[in-house]
């Protein structure tokens, strides 16, 4: 048998053993069709069977309301960082039509402005994507501005947004056109900035586009409060290859021509995809069966205890709780175990705004009890870089931070089980009584 690996990579990610091993008995022969399922037809009733099924269950899991459309997408976040622009656009455009805004018949893209909340980099690369297709990208919070680098979370209170409750109110921003959205990533992945709250001071004629690829099912959302949600699979969901759209229906009324606006690309319009049922094109089938097997998981009671564990079992939940319950307690281990430790500092250091799913850190030598003790960066890098070879060795595996940044980042999503958790902290408390 191979050795235990826990894989702390912060996407493609762990996907849960028994969910490969189920994966792995299917192959050849998927529901005694004969065939693996990648060679059936994606307009078979088995397949279509499974896509129906796929999304009753995320349905169920993230407690969707009946005005949201759920759209099986490809082409990951990335693409999603186009498709919200082209999409919310047109529908404010046809929104401003219908209500007889000034100058809404003649409106170019260039004019309807588009919010975004900047709090790490995934939420900056989709602003710049924004600004990169033409659109009036106004940035309503700048968290590195405010704070110097992604450690946290400004205040709601002191972001641009033009809202009731905003204090730019009675400003001009206020007077100007109404956004065709607000914009933020729930989890910044790179960077470790996990919201603690949902944004609400803004106008609620404005719908809130969230991307949540990072931390999706890792915990209960209230689904109403957003107008588009959405997440790449390849962390709490399963392979790369198919992103989750979850939309509210009356956002799909964009004009069927776009007139004045960009067309949005078929490939890229939530309403082609609603339409087809997520069927307009071939589907990435097996990305979409593997969600399925990931979503079956996370609604067994027995799996959720086995993936607990004896040592660690609480009470019986399921679905979205059970993770929830979980990652709380695994997050507050690790932080604490990071917190108490002589080399490691957490990146955050906003304690509320800390990411349950991604943990950045750094490792420096100086003594964190003089904080005006110079750091031999070479040094720490070494430590850091000597940390994440020897972690490797004894199967603890991607731990070193994104390329961007550096360091150390644990990524510890639904399918890391407590004990990878455990088995990180006195890993790390071994590697500092060497380093003693
Ligand atoms: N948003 C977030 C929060 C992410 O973590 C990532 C990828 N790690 C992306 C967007 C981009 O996703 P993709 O690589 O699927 O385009």
């Amino acid at each position: 048998t191979t050795p235990q690996k826990w894989n702390f990579g912060a996407g493609p990610a762990m996907i849960p053993r028994p969910v490969l091993e189920r994966a792995q008995a299917d192959f050849l022969n998927y529901n005694s069709t004969g065939v693996s399922l990648m060679e059936l037809s994606h307009r078979s009733d088995t397949y279509e069977d499974l896509n129906n099924k796929a999304q009753a269950q995320l349905r169920q899991l993230l407690d969707i309301p009946s005005n949201y459309k759920i759209i099986f997408m490809q082409g990951g976040g990335h693409t999603q960082f186009a498709a919200v622009v082209y999409n919310l656009v047109a529908w404010r455009h046809e929104q401003n039509k219908t209500l007889h805004t000034k100058g809404a018949d003649t409106e170019k893209w260039a004019q309807i402005p588009v919010d975004y909340v900047v709090t790490g980099s995934w939420s900056a690369k989709a602003a710049e994507e924004a600004r990169r297709l033409g659109a009036n990208v106004r940035v309503v919070c700048d968290a590195k501005k405010a704070l110097g680098a992604y450690t946290g979370i400004p205040d709601e209170a002191t972001w641009k947004t033009s809202g009731p409750e905003s204090e730019y109110r009675k400003s001009d921003r206020a007077k100007s056109q109404t956004p065709a959205y607000l914009y933020y990533c729930d989890n910044e992945t790179v960077n470790g900035v996990e919201f603690p709250f949902v944004p609400s001071m803004h106008d609620p004629a404005v719908p809130l586009v969230c991307d949540m690829s990072s931390n999706i099912l890792s915990r209960p959302v209230d689904v109403s409060k957003f107008g588009v949600i959405y997440a790449g699979a390849q962390k709490n969901i399963g392979p790369a290859g198919v992103s989750v759209v979850i939309v509210r229906e009356d956002l799909l009324h964009t004009s069927e021509l776009n007139d004045g606006v960009m067309p949005v690309p078929l490939m890229l319009d939530y309403k082609t995809m609603v339409k087809n049922n997520s069927l307009y094109n071939t589907p990435p089938m097996f990305a979409i069966y593997m969600a399925s097997l990931v979503f079956d998981w996370l609604l067994d009671p027995a799996a959720q205890r086995v993936q607990d564990g004896e040592k660690y079992f609480e009470k019986e939940l399921v679905g979205v709780q059970a993770a929830a319950a979980r990652n709380e307690r695994k997050a507050r281990k690790l932080y604490k175990a990071l917190e108490e430790s002589k080399f490691c500092r957490v990146v955050v250091t906003d304690k509320s705004a800390r990411s349950k799913m991604n943990v950045p850190f750094r490792m420096s030598t100086a003594p964190k009890d003089k904080p005006d003790a110079v750091a031999n960066k070479k040094e720490d890098e070494a430590m850091e870089a000597a940390f994440v070879a020897q972690a490797e060795a004894k199967g603890l595996l991607q731990l070193a931070g994104h390329r961007s940044v550096g360091g150390i980042r644990a990524s510890i999503y639904n399918a890391m089980p407590e004990e990878g958790v455990d088995v990180l902290i006195d890993f790390l408390k071994e590697f500092e009584k060497q380093c003693n």
